[in-house]
């Protein structure tokens, strides 16, 4: 059967605005399309294919447990899993796992338990979400809301409550929202959709401090920021914060739909059985290809080889705006950077990201001002070089057709 883009408009709901070309293939950090044209990756799947495409220990295990089992349902444990979550409580603060298919899902999952621990704990006056603007944290009808873009959450009918937003890296802000009602405090420790915006490490120690003074669980959201993107496991571990609940998901299966919720022994004990629950969630597959992203990616040498590929991305970078004046500012950590632009092409994000995909790159963008990449923590260096080359011949294009 012949597919093409135009099948597209055809057939599927039109929430999605898909590029003019249809992935067929990829290995590594390429990608070739229908025609045969091969593209660089620095879109990485949105911050999903951490390892690059078809990685060669994800496809073996992707074929052993494929012949081996699928899925039981949580009617019963399984290897896999049990597995996966030993090594994410080993290697962090959590003691343990929920699983999920989505970063949404495990992000539901965080939230119905902080609720559910403040009414067990507190009484039912103990419900508030404090939140960020730009905040995202899924698609679900609760994390829509908590996330901060209200055009995601207006037009769907009433929304749940309790949530209230102030702005990201204002400490006052957040202390001007706290109260005794206050359950927990739902953030990214890096904003990602928001435009890749690093916090004060001071901000995010302080609002640690209000959470403990006012008995709040702190849920940091590194659905986009772990799973060694930013040169550490996770992102926490850089800022030396400890949240209560973190949440996991993209990175986590690098390319496979899972998802992960992390907590403490005692902060678990809410969600008893019966409580909170998913068909797929944590079952053999998923979590079996987890367990091996996980395996090469906590590795010191995989990990500290981020920093040394986000220096040849910054140096190169600030080549080409030497030579062309379009951003204002490189930020962002490790292998998940932002070009923000500058007042004169503010926002023509979309532009620049269109004119790199002519030229043979995908990359992305965070919001209206800012270029995003995600690529694979080991997108070889010649890869980088090369997928820069081309992003400067598409800005190049973008600024000659001004
Ligand atoms: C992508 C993302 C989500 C949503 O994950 P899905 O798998 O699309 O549900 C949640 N939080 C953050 C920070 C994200 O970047």
């Amino acid at each position: 059967m012949q597919v093409t883009r135009e099948t597209f408009n055809q057939v599927m709901v039109p929430n999605y605005n898909p590029a003019a070309m249809v992935p067929v293939r990829g290995e590594g950090s390429r990608v070739w399309d229908q025609e045969g044209v091969e593209y660089i990756d620095f879109a990485g799947g949105i911050a999903v294919n951490v390892l690059g495409h078809c990685h060669p220990a994800l496809v073996k295990t992707l074929a052993e447990q494929g012949n081996k089992l699928w899925h039981l349902s949580n009617v019963f444990t399984n290897e896999p899993a049990l597995r996966l979550a030993k090594k994410l409580t080993n290697a962090t603060f959590a003691d343990k796992v929920y699983f999920a298919n989505s970063g949404a899902e495990a992000n539901e999952a965080a939230l119905k338990l902080a609720r559910r621990f403040a009414l067990d704990h507190y009484g039912e006056d103990k419900d508030q979400i404090i939140a960020f603007t730009k905040g995202f944290h899924g698609r679900t009808f609760f994390t829509v809301t908590v996330g901060g873009q209200p055009a995601y959450s207006d037009g769907f009918g009433p929304k749940p409550g309790a949530i209230v937003h102030c702005e990201y890296n204002n400490i006052e802000a957040v202390k001007a929202l706290f109260s005794e009602r206050t359950c927990a405090v739902m953030m990214e420790p890096m904003q990602g959709e928001g435009g890749i915006i690093v916090p004060d490490p001071e901000f995010v120690k302080g609002v640690r401090a209000l959470c403990d003074e006012h008995n709040a669980l702190l849920i940091f959201d590194e659905v986009q920021s772990g799973m060694g993107r930013t040169g550490k496991l996770f992102e926490y571990m850089n800022l030396d914060v400890k949240p209560d609940i973190l949440t996991s998901a993209k990175s986590l299966g690098g390319g496979f739909p899972v998802g992960a919720m992390l907590t403490t022994d005692k902060i678990s004990q809410s969600l008893k059985p019966g409580t909170h629950g998913s068909t797929y969630g944590g079952n053999p597959l998923a979590c079996a290809i987890a367990e091996a992203v996980f395996d090469v990616v906590n590795q010191p040498e995989i990990l500290d080889a981020v920093n040394h590929k986000e220096a040849l991305f910054r140096a190169k970078l600030e080549e080409i705006n030497n030579k062309y004046h379009v951003f204002a500012e490189i930020r962002g950590k490790g292998m998940l950077l932002g070009c923000a632009l500058n007042d004169k092409y503010k926002g023509r994000a979309k532009d620049f990201m269109t004119a790199a995909n002519e030229q043979g790159l995908m990359c992305l963008v965070a919001g209206m001002d800012v270029v995003r990449f995600a690529p694979s923590l080991i997108i070889p260096d010649e890869d980088i070089a090369e997928g820069l080359a081309r992003f400067e011949r598409g800005i190049a294009h973008v600024i000659a057709n001004d």
